[in-house]
């Protein structure tokens, strides 16, 4: 077996040994005596991102050693696709993530995991809600929000020390678990691309924002659970308004080899080729590229955004 498989199989059994009997399975509560905020952090929907799932046990494991840290309300981790996670696979037929290739199937784990998960939102009151990623190649890091929630921008400042925030049109995407969220006003949802799974910082970023939430909600005391501290505060924010998805064609190319996340468009330039045609800037706007090499196998090269940027 792998490593990674092996230390996968030691968090699987984690949360086997230590999920309530009647609840979801997979998922881990804490809860305090004291009325408070009612908080969920979601890992391993895609099953081989686990280095949020570390954060989530390095921290369960904090606060069930100590009860007394808890002061308020009640948390719970969940893990998205235990099945994929065994297997240290992003998904095995389906990913949870994205209902269009959902359906219903008894007899599919993944497609009944999704179900299962779905309900659990609904029969549920969460105020906040963070379901975290990484990402297998490079280093790109990213929130995503919706506007109108009522945690949104004075939060992320506070407690989260990357600095890219996007939100697609106020939306979040069609078909993601999130955009189960859009519209309830009550509970603030955030998706969270933590960095390369395979990096310390990764584990750091969800852990400390996972720490500075339920800091920032009151249900522990600031300091209380030292951070992990392992990356500075980004000096700016990038708030990035995503108007259109950069679509894969076979042979396509940016014009521009160097562009990055940021660059520049002025309405009207011609900012990348593929076999027949081209693509065009309909406005001003900036890229934000989560892949800087996209493959045919990626979903989209990138996205087109209204980009603002602030200190700090
Ligand atoms: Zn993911």
């Amino acid at each position: 077996m792998l490593k990674s498989q092996n230390k996968n199989l030691d968090y699987y059994n984690y949360f086997q040994s230590n999920q309530e009997k009647n609840g979801l399975e997979f998922v881990l509560n804490l809860r305090s005596k004291n009325h408070g905020k009612n908080v969920l952090f979601i890992a391993g929907i895609h099953g081989n991102e686990s280095a949020p799932v570390a954060a989530m046990l390095r921290l369960h494991k904090t606060l069930s050693l100590d009860t007394s840290i808890l002061k308020t309300g009640e948390i719970s981790f969940l893990l998205g696709n235990p099945m994929a996670f065994l297997e240290n696979r992003r998904c095995l037929k389906h990913n949870i993530n994205r209902s269009i290739d959902g359906g219903v199937n008894p007899n599919d784990p993944e497609l009944q995991r999704q179900l299962e998960i779905k309900k659990y939102f609904k029969e549920n009151n969460f105020d906040l809600i963070i379901d975290f990623h990484t990402i297998l190649n490079g280093e790109f890091r990213l929130v995503v929000f919706e506007k109108n929630q009522s945690l949104g921008l004075p939060f992320l400042v506070q407690t989260c020390n990357i600095g890219y925030f996007a939100n697609f049109q106020n939306q979040f995407k069609t078909g993601s678990l999130l955009s189960e969220f859009i519209g309830k006003k009550n509970t603030s949802a955030f998706g969270m691309e933590c960095g390369n799974n395979k990096s310390i910082k990764s584990i750091s970023i969800a852990f400390d924002q996972m720490v500075g939430s339920l800091e920032y909600l009151g249900l522990i005391e600031k300091n209380t659970i030292p951070k992990m501290k392992q990356l500075d505060n980004s000096e700016s924010i990038q708030i990035f308004d995503i108007r259109e998805n950069i679509s894969i064609k076979p042979g396509f190319n940016y014009i521009d080899e160097n562009v990055k996340t940021g660059t520049f468009l002025k309405k009207g330039q011609i900012y990348a080729t593929y076999d027949g045609g081209y693509n065009i800037a309909h406005e001003d706007m900036n890229l934000l590229l989560p892949v800087n090499k996209p493959s045919l196998n990626s979903n989209y090269a990138g996205y087109l955004a209204k980009m603002y940027r602030f200190k700090r």
